[in-house]
This record gives structure tokens, C-alpha cells and sequence, in this order.
């Protein structure tokens, strides 16, 4: 339930389970939309995104006593999908060439039988919403628009319903970069300004970082991290999660003993000794892994390490200019850590460091992420 609201999750999942033959496609997935929210289902190809959207859009069932899907409170696992005041956009457009763009928008409110007199200006209005013009597009059949402009009709097509929950498949996955990162950017705008809830599915981590209030990573079938953008990329649960959000680097060790001030831990692992914070799965003797992600590393020289940080020592292998930040690679033992240092200015104030010069990788202890087993 939405915090401080009476009001029912808008979308709910409890238990739901899918197969497909003998594959299971959704693995005991529960988890709640609030209104308004902008929700997206990230993860890999085959991991079961689509899947849990046409679940929620009535195009699938979940399996005999597979739990249940409710919208708005009521469970809805019987109800068609035009029962279910949804829209769906999808990643192919899926507009009729033979329309023109107004009669593509028109399209939805003619199957309600909505009043003829009230269609026109309600296809002016999601027009308007999502920037076409309709004095210079509404004539146009779909052929005469750019790739971008269709994706705009599509969109407009499903926000004419006014549905309480729309529902995305991929809708930006065909559009160039540039466009691709404005139409994010006008996603979320209109989310806010109409207060309809968005589901969105992804498999770019960025993107879902970008737009969504919160996230739900998928792997194979099952959501293995639900939260904030900021939850799923600073406290990523399990290792995939490290890996499929960002760049990290994984250190393995076994914790020995408790940290000098009784809350965190010390590990011996490869390259040394470090501290990590207190984590339920951490106990003494136990194996453990972290994950730290480069831009909360630092690269120094051994003398000027804080006393308060850990250190593993190293050599710089090879330092990769990014522009925005430069990537300094070190070998610590037999592997490579990645630090990225923010570009100064490499003509003005050069990195202090050059391949083969002796260094130590070094982090807070509360700026690793202790991770749990996938
Ligand atoms: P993608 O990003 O590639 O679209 P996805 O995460 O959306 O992937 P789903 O489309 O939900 O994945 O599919 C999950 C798994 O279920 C896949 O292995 C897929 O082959 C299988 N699957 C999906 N629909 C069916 C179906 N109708 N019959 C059989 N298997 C299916």
C-alpha cells in the first residue's frame, strides 16, 4: 500500500507464478504499484519482464492457484483485458497503416463507444500531451511520420483512454540515442503531470535509473532486487544485481574478527586485510563477498592513504580516458581493480600517476556493499 494512503496498490502481485509448458516464465513474483508511480521491470533478456506485463494486461494468466493479480484492490485474474482500465504501448508502435493519425487515436475511444461528439477533442487533447500538432500531423498515415513521431501517436493512442495504469513494453527500444534520452525525459514529465501510474519494461539499466521512482531487477523468472534507483545501484542485494547496474568490483574474503569500534568486520581476503560494515549475512569465519563500485575508490600514493580507509596495494596497469572521468586501472595480486577519478583536466592538472608506479586501491569501509548469494 502506498505510504500514508488508504488507498489500494494499483497494481498487485501476490505469489504469481507462470509457466509456459515445462518453463517457468514467472517464479513466485509479489509486489505492489502505487498510484501515480513509475515502476519499470528491468533485467535481462528472457528474465521475464514482458511476461509479468501481460500478466498485469490480461494478455496472460497466472497458473491454477498461482497466485493472484489485483488492480485497484480487486483480484482480477479471470477479467479480459478490456476489462481492466489499461492501456498498453508497445515496442513496434503496432499503428494501422491504413489510418490516418487521428483515426489511429480515435481508434480505442470508437471500440468504447465513447460519444461521437466528445472524440475529436479528446484526440486534439493526447496529441497536445505528447507534442504533435494536430493541424500539421492529424491528416498523416503512420508511413509519413519518423520513427520518433510514431512512437509520439503510440503513446497518444493509449493516453487517450485515460487509463488508471499504462503499461510500456520497451516503447523507446527503436528510437536513436538522442531521441531515445528525450522521450525518457518526456516519459517521466508526463507521468507527473498526469498522475497516471506508468509500468515500464527495460533491459537498460540506465534508462530504468533515468525514469523510474522505483525498480524491480528480474533474473531468471524471479525479482531479485525491488527499490529506489538509488537503493538498486548503492546497496545492490546479490551479485547480479551489482553487475547488471553499473560497473563494480568484487572482492572475496572470509571475515576473521570484529572491527576495532565492535560494529563492522574485518576480512583477510586477496591483496589484504580490510573492514566492511555490519551485515546480517557476515559472521565470523564465514566467507563473504563485497562489491565496490569504481568511482568510490580512490587511487594514492601508499603514505597518503587516510588512516581510516582500507587499502589493498597495487600497480597502475593502464589509466583510459573517458573525458567526463578517467579509469585507472591497477593490478592488485593477480587481478585488475577498476578506480574512476574525476577528469581534472589532464592538460592542466595531470593525474599524478603513470603504468607500473606502485600505488594502494583504498575505500571507506562503509562504502562497500556487502552482497548476499544470487
Ligand atoms: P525480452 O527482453 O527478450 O523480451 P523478457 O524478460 O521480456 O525478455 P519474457 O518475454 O517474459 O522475457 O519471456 C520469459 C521466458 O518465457 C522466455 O524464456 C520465453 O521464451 C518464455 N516465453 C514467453 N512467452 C512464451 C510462450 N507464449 N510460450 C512459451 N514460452 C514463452
Amino acid at each position: 500500500m502506498a505510504a500514508g494512503s488508504t488507498e489500494p496498490p494499483v497494481v498487485e502481485f501476490r505469489h504469481v507464478n507462470k509457466t509456459f509448458g515445462d518453463y517457468k516464465a514467472c517464479n513466485d513474483i509479489s509486489f505492489h504499484v502505487a498510484k501515480g508511480e513509475f515502476f519499470s521491470l528491468l533485467g535481462p533478456s528472457g528474465c521475464g519482464k514482458t511476461t509479468t506485463l501481460r500478466l498485469i494486461a490480461g494478455f496472460e494468466e497466472p497458473d491454477a492457484g498461482g497466485g493472484e493479480v489485483l488492480i485497484n484492490g480487486e483480484v482480477v485474474n479471470r477479467k479480459r483485458p478490456y476489462e481492466r482500465q489499461l492501456a498498453m504501448v508497445f515496442q513496434n508502435y503496432a499503428l494501422f497503416p491504413h489510418l490516418s493519425i487521428e483515426r489511429n487515436i480515435a481508434f480505442g475511444l470508437e471500440m468504447k463507444k465513447t460519444p461521437k461528439s466528445e472524440i475529436p477533442g479528446r484526440v486534439e487533447k493526447a496529441m497536445q500531451m505528447v507534442r504533435m500538432d494536430p493541424g500539421m500531423f492529424a491528416r498523416r498515415k503512420p508511413a509519413q511520420l519518423s520513427g520518433g513521431q510514431r512512437q509520439r501517436v503510440a503513446l497518444a493512442r493509449a493516453l487517450v483512454l485515460e487509463p488508471s495504469v499504462l503499461l510500456l513494453d520497451e516503447p523507446l527500444g527503436a528510437l536513436d540515442l538522442k531521441l531515445r534520452k528525450e522521450m525518457q525525459l518526456e516519459l517521466k514529465h508526463l507521468n507527473k503531470q498526469l498522475g497516471t501510474t506508468f509500468i515500464f519494461v527495460t533491459h537498460d539499466q540506465e534508462e530504468a535509473l533515468t525514469m523510474s521512482d522505483r525498480i524491480a531487477v528480474m533474473s531468471n523468472a524471479r525479482i531479485a532486487q525491488l527499490g529506489t534507483p538509488a537503493e538498486i545501484y548503492e546497496c545492490p542485494r546479490t551479485p547480479f544485481v551489482a553487475r547488471f547496474i553499473g560497473e563494480s568490483n568484487f572482492f572475496e574474503g572470509k571475515a576473521t574478527g570484529r572491527t576495532a569500534d565492535g560494529h563492522g568486520f574485518t576480512v583477510e581476503g586477496e591483496g589484504g586485510r580490510y573492514d566492511i560494515p555490519h551485515h546480517p549475512v557476515v559472521a565470523e569465519g564465514k566467507r563473504v563477498q563485497i562489491a565496490v563500485r569504481p568511482e568510490w575508490l580512490d587511487v594514492l600514493r601508499p603514505e597518503d592513504v587516510p588512516a581510516d580507509e582500507n587499502a589493498l596495494p597495487g600497480k597502475v596497469q593502464e589509466i583510459i580516458y573517458l573525458g567526463e572521468t578517467l579509469h585507472v586501472l591497477v593490478k592488485v595480486g593477480e587481478r585488475t581493480v577498476a578506480v574512476a577519478v574525476r577528469n581534472e583536466g589532464q592538460l592542466t592538472r595531470p593525474l599524478g600517476f603513470k603504468s607500473g608506479d606502485a600505488v594502494a586501491v583504498a575505500w571507506k569501509p562503509e562504502d562497500c556493499q556487502v552482497l548476499e548469494e544470487d
